[in-house]
């Protein structure tokens, strides 16, 4: 198997794992590499701590698109 070693490509991965299942091949290929890389799993810790609390921020509403934006009222 093709186990990267990039903590860039580490953290895109953990990123997109937050919004998406991953795929089984990276799946695994990140668990590697966190196995290996205590920078990458504080990062995955982080992104986990705020994932956990954007809702609760209402930083989803931003992303989500699915609500009319209230903006548009006043420009109508
Ligand atoms: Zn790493």
């Amino acid at each position: 198997m093709n186990i990267f070693h990039s903590c860039e490509r580490a953290a895109e991965l953990i990123s997109q794992a937050m919004d998406e299942p991953l795929d089984l091949t990276d799946q695994m290929r990140l668990r590697i590499h966190l196995s290996m890389c205590g920078n990458c799993q504080e990062v995955e810790n982080q992104m986990a701590t705020l994932h956990a609390l954007a809702p609760q921020l209402g930083l989803l509403d931003l992303e989500m698109g699915d609500e009319p934006d209230p903006t548009t009222e006043y420009t109508r």
